[in-house]
């Protein structure tokens, strides 16, 4: 067994696409076993498909696990600057006998196989003796009998029937290594004692380990294949059809400490019922031989649901902070003139209560700062239009708040005995002064946003409104 201090745990992503949010937990639960033991945690950027990998993605990759706070102690190490070791393992291995080469191709196997049951490679080049070269593909002979044996700590031992694994290839007929050979030469190199992966690498694992035992490695790693995410139909979350990348995430403005608590609950949840954990608490209390074997449904509603949570556990300044790249460059819907950061810092408190993402803040104060103001058609339409009583209620608010002191409680208090006069309760009088004002039916309580718009635009736009209604009628 490892002492703790020699922990070392690699999270290698491959850079085909956006970080999926699978990949992002993959990283989680490996750091959180390297904080909690001590050791090192290393990045390897699996890009040894070169027409799928693109450097973009890679930075994506970094950026994202920056975002995090998944820091990593060693790399990043890519497989496309490695292949002078992938050789050297392959003459290692042919030096052992483990390897022959194949001049099959595709339709020739599949014309011979099609008649077996068995799938998969027959086993055709085994004796021919073929030397190796171009045109040639190098596999490797997996032994007739035994068991290869996956010790795997989420799902047990894993027996697989050596008969069932064909001699699979490690070198293309180009020359180029393949991606099962990198990886076990890589974890070698590495000196990787625990792979900590996706579960749909677990049918590759016994090709890793018996390449793993030929390559003279006397100690083989644990590992741990990490339950699927699924979508609320118990699908494969797949990009295509769910929103799967952490740059999203990112850019609706959920927190990264709500997605890493959120991703944590994915397939381990703590021992009593607690759902909010801090990462010190995640470090703690995380075990890798507690986590489920079963599908975890990734739930965006509920990764909301946290996200608006850690948001209300902000302080008035921290929320200003994390707030502002969304109220200012390309997120916001004003230009940046128009913006008052002050004024924003006061209703800050207010929206904080109200939403479950960064992202939905413009929203509530583009009545402050967008230019034109613009007044959504349905709601004048439903809250001026068809109501009788707006032009009256509006003239009264208009006539009232040009000598009121104005301030939120006395604002109210004028609405309040102008529905009485029309026996209306605060609510429906309301209603048409804040789409007159606000520009629609929802958003943050009127009287601080008219105290925050002021005395004059409060007047000019209720002054609009009656006028548009005129116009209209
Ligand atoms: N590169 C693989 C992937 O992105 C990971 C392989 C591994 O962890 O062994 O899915």
């Amino acid at each position: 067994m490892t002492t703790t201090n020699q922990v070392r745990v690699r999270f290698a992503p491959s850079p085909t696409g956006f970080f999926h949010v699978g990949g992002a937990r993959t990283a989680l639960y490996n750091w959180l076993l390297v904080k909690r033991l001590g050791g090192t945690f290393i990045l390897r950027i699996e890009d040894t498909d070169r027409e799928r990998s693109d450097e973009a993605w890679t930075r994506g990759i970094l950026n994202a696990l920056t975002w995090l706070g998944l820091d990593w102690d060693e790399g990043p190490f890519h497989q496309s600057e490695r292949r002078p070791l992938y050789d050297a393992a392959v003459a290692k291995l042919w030096e052992s006998g483990h390897l022959y080469a194949c001049d099959c191709t595709r339709e020739a196997i599949d014309a011979r196989t099609k008649e077996t049951k068995t799938p998969g490679y027959d086993g055709f080049c085994r004796e021919r003796k073929l030397t190796p070269g171009t045109g040639r593909a190098t596999r490797f002979r997996v032994p007739d009998s035994g068991i290869t044996t996956v010790h795997d700590l989420v799902r047990g031992e894993v027996e697989f029937a050596n008969e069932t694994i064909e001699d699979f290839v490690i070198v293309k007929s180009n020359g180029d290594p393949l991606y099962v050979l990198a990886v076990v030469v890589d974890d070698i190199d590495m000196r990787i004692t625990h792979i900590i992966r996706a579960e749909e690498h677990l049918p590759t694992t016994p090709k890793a380990i018996l390449l793993w035992n030929a390559l003279d490695e006397a100690t083989l790693p644990l590992f741990a294949h990490l339950p699927v995410l699924v979508n609320e139909k118990r699908q494969k979350l797949s990009k295509r059809r769910d929103r799967v990348a952490v740059e999203d995430y990112r850019d609706l403005g959920f927190l990264p400490e709500a997605l890493l608590n959120y991703l944590c609950l994915l397939g381990w949840s703590p021992n009593d019922d607690r759902e909010l954990l801090t990462v010190g608490e995640m470090i703690t209390e995380f075990r890798l031989e507690e986590v489920n074997r079963s599908p975890a449904f990734f739930d965006e509603k509920r990764l909301a649901h946290f996200n608006g949570l850690y948001i209300r556990g902000l302080s008035d300044q921290e929320f200003i902070e994390r707030a502002l790249p969304f109220v200012t460059g390309d997120h916001a819907l004003w230009p940046a003139n128009c913006f008052d950061a002050e004024l924003f810092a006061a209703m800050a408190p207010l929206i904080r209560e109200r939403i479950a993402t960064l992202g939905e803040i413009p929203d509530y104060i583009k009545f402050l700062f967008a230019d034109p103001f613009v007044i959504d058609e349905a709601a004048f339409e439903k809250a001026i239009l068809r109501d009788e009583l707006a032009v009256p209620i509006l003239q009264a608010a208009r006539d009232a708040y040009s000598i009121a002191n104005f301030e939120p409680e006395q604002l109210k208090e004028i609405l309040l005995l102008i529905g009485e006069q029309h026996s209306r309760k605060l609510a429906k009088t309301q209603a048409s002064v804040r789409v007159a004002t606000m520009g629609t039916s929802v958003g943050l309580p009127l009287f601080e946003s008219l105290v925050a718009l002021g005395r004059t635009e409060t007047l000019a736009r209720l002054d609009a409104a009656i006028t548009a209604v005129g116009n209209a009628s």
